[in-house]
């Protein structure tokens, strides 16, 4: 379960005490907020606070005294115009901060993007929940045959369940043993800082993080993409949803500019031209190894 009943509770009130404000609301966002979206088993992803909205991104383009807004549809297209050209720092005007419950080897993946400002709970200090990720039946899958960073079909039968038992059964020894070397009646105990070395790395914990829009946006393009490890993924997924809300003329752009778009370097840009003037090119006289070919016949023929 992602959130006991106490903690359901302190969301609630707060939920239930809001507060006049003359700093920007955006309303999708206030939907959201303190709300904890469940992720894989025991995670969440819940806003804690943000700053700024759509017009606070055309207010710092425009370096406007007041919202910065014209009219909705002048706004949408600056802040495309913006994206399209990477002018990065109006979408840095606005901020979110998330409280996120994740798997220790995901938050492993997490942290490698540095642009953030980060507060781990501390397993010095504190004692971790008997809490570990064991993936539901369709995500425990093989290694992928095609890819060497990837997992292919799901396990079935007797196979699944022998690996199950295996997740479950040392997650279980494991967290006994941790609780075993923290208190034993009458001795004096390891250190919480040591025991947890024990831990396996599906045991889950849980951090705030703050970060600007554009490099939340960089986030979830790296993260909310096919080629990241699903684990990751449905967060990014979950934020994806949540940045929609709150920003959505930018998170169009986004989806349209960098989910939904590619890049094409000027070698695959002349074998478009030469495409279109009718020549037929083959990855041979494209000038592209085959690797690239392959990319770039998966941008123009999906
Ligand atoms: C599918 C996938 C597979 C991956 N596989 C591996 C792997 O096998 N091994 C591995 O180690 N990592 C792996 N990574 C992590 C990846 O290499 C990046 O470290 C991670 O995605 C963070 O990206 P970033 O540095 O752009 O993000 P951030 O750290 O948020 O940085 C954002 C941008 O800020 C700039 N920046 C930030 N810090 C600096 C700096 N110190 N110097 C210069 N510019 C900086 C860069 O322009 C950077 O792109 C993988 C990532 C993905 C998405």
């Amino acid at each position: 379960m992602p959130l006991t009943p106490e903690q359901q509770a302190e969301i609630d009130t707060l939920r239930s005490q809001p507060q006049e404000t003359l700093r920007t609301v955006a309303p999708g966002m206030e939907r959201h907020l303190y709300t904890a979206h469940p992720v894989l088993d025991h995670g969440f992803v819940r806003v804690v606070d943000y700053m700024g909205d759509d017009a606070a991104i055309c207010q710092a383009a425009r370096v406007s005294y007041g919202k910065g807004t014209k009219s909705v549809s002048n706004d949408e297209g600056l802040i495309r115009y913006l994206m399209r050209h990477w002018h990065s720092t109006p979408f840095e005007m606005c901020e979110v901060k998330l409280h996120v419950k994740l798997p220790v080897f995901v938050a492993r993946q997490w942290i490698r993007h540095r642009t953030a400002n980060v507060n781990e709970y501390s397993a010095r200090y504190s004692i971790l929940d008997r809490e570990f990720y064991i993936p539901a039946p369709d995500a425990l899958a093989a290694q992928s045959t095609t890819n060497n960073q990837g997992r292919g079909e799901a396990l079935q039968g007797d196979e699944a369940q022998r690996v199950l038992r295996i997740l479950q059964d040392d997650a279980m020894r494991c967290y006994d043993h941790y609780e075993q070397m923290i208190s034993e009646d009458g001795q004096q105990g390891l250190a919480r800082e040591l025991a947890r070395m024990n831990l396996p790395a599906n045991v889950y914990t849980q951090w705030y993080w703050k970060v600007d829009l554009h490099n939340l946006l960089h986030f979830l393009r790296l993260r909310a993409d096919a080629h990241a490890q699903y684990e990751i993924r449905v967060y990014a997924d979950a934020i994806c949803a949540i940045v929609a809300d709150w920003v959505p003329a930018a998170y169009k752009a986004f989806e349209d500019y960098r989910m939904g778009g590619a890049t094409l370097s000027s070698s695959a840009l002349d074998c478009v031209r030469r495409m279109l003037k009718g020549e037929e090119v083959t990855q041979e006289s494209s000038g592209m190894s085959k690797g690239e070919w392959r990319e770039f016949m998966g941008v123009i023929e999906p």
